[in-house]
């Protein structure tokens, strides 16, 4: 057994493993939903769902003809 400290209230507990702990390593659900809370504000943004009309802007996308393949890299310096 070793011992883990919670994430949130730095509590040392003895630890069991994420199997028999269910909110391991957060000694109690409620400061598992609050990481989890900060985790999705911080680094997640649920974007606004996906309208018809979007999907009508990427059926334009898909089916426009590609750009012409320019013949020499113009950035490419001469030796
Ligand atoms: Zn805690």
């Amino acid at each position: 057994m070793k011992k883990v400290r919670c994430p949130i209230c730095e509590k040392a507990m003895d630890s069991q493993g994420p199997k028999e702990w269910p909110d391991w390593p957060f000694c109690c659900h409620r400061y598992k939903m609050v990481d989890l809370g900060r985790w999705l504000g911080g680094n997640y943004r649920i974007e606004t769902p996906v309208s018809q009309e979007d999907l009508d802007d990427f059926e334009e996308l898909a089916h426009s003809p590609e750009p012409a393949a320019p013949s020499a890299d113009p950035h490419r310096e001469e030796a």
